[in-house]
């Protein structure tokens, strides 16, 4: 199962999210034609092998290209539907992007997976990130996606400016009482050239410890995994490019192991003591990097069980894979 992505990048998109640097690097990356979006579908199913593939158009506003635009992306997709193995099409968009318009023409395809970028459900983050839509927008469009009966997914931010761990745990409940199935969980990166940067240069944007993040983001992910959504990535995808832009926030290249670690930690640390047992490909994540878990695990005694299919605390899974 795999998804084939495409990049749609909304060149000259109007919001001006303070940690988005699209400003900077529009024009810089031109939208795929339909031709090479049909070429790199083609290119990535001669790859693939097995079953339950999806298309994934990606970019963060897919919906808000224009419908004409969207529609002929979505008509390439749909032609490799029932064939060779696609079972889907996913895309991410903006909450406020998602009207009963757009629902009536995504319903036309094979859409099975919708994520928004929610990214908090608290108004003064929403407000100081600049991200020019309300909690009620991730409200109405959760809705809406429901409604279809599409998988819906809720990405989320932790650690933007007014940011709190509370308010990124209500926002992680209120994400499960939404109805998502999916999330991610991106704890705030900053990046050059925008208005972000500036925030932090000035002493408007003070950023939380990083300790304290990964507390949060493993919080999150414990709400999550015990409510059945699918924790699809932790952090921001590595790259080369990424690396050079971060200049601040919580970036980290093993986040997601760090978050892991913490999540095995913080569950062990709230039940005091018993045992551990663990499928030995999860060892790290029981131990933490350079064994960082183990002056907390002092009352646990470590079973090494390779029929399980992650670790679990007292007989009760905390991470699975
Ligand atoms: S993150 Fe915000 S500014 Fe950047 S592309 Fe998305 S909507 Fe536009």
């Amino acid at each position: 199962m795999a998804n084939i992505p495409i990049f749609i990048p909304h060149a000259g998109c109007k919001n001006d999210c303070a940690f988005c640097n699209q400003k900077s690097i529009t024009g810089k990356i031109e939208p795929p034609t339909m031709e090479e979006t049909a070429k790199i579908i083609e290119e990535n199913l001669a790859t693939l092998t097995g079953s339950g593939h999806t298309i994934a158009f990606f970019g963060g506003s897919f919906t808000g290209i224009g419908n004409s635009l969207m529609r002929e992306y979505l008509s390439v997709a749909e032609k490799y539907v029932d064939k060779k193995n696609i079972v889907g099409i996913r895309l991410s968009t903006r909450p406020d992007y998602i009207t009963a318009e757009i629902m009536d023409i995504l319903g036309k395809f094979s859409v099975t997976n919708i994520e928004l970028g929610a990214q908090s459900l608290d108004g003064e983050v929403l407000k100081r990130a600049n991200r020019g839509h309300s909690a009620g927008d991730v409200e109405n469009a959760a809705r809406l996606i429901n409604n279809k009966g599409i998988t819906l997914g809720l990405q989320m931010m932790i650690g933007l400016p007014g940011d709190t761990y509370e308010k990124s745990i209500k926002t992680a409940k209120r994400f499960v009482e939404l109805g998502a199935k999916e999330s991610r969980i991106y704890p705030t990166v900053v990046l050059k050239n925008t208005r972000l940067e500036k925030m932090l240069e000035s002493g408007e944007y003070v950023p939380d410890s990083f300790e304290n993040i990964i507390d949060t983001a493993a919080d999150c992910y414990s709400i999550f995994f015990e409510n059945s959504v699918k924790v699809l990535r932790i952090g921001l995808q590595n790259s080369q490019e990424l690396k050079e832009n971060a200049v601040g926030g919580f970036y980290h290249e093993a986040l997601g192991e760090k978050v892991y670690s913490r999540v095995v930690r913080r569950n062990a640390e709230r039940a005091g003591g018993g045992e551990i047992c663990y499928n030995k490909r999860f060892l790290s994540k029981v131990t933490g990097q350079k064994k960082e878990n183990m002056p907390y695990l002092e009352n646990y005694t470590l079973v090494e069980d390779n029929s399980l299919k992650g670790v679990m605390v007292n007989g009760k899974y905390v991470l699975t894979f």
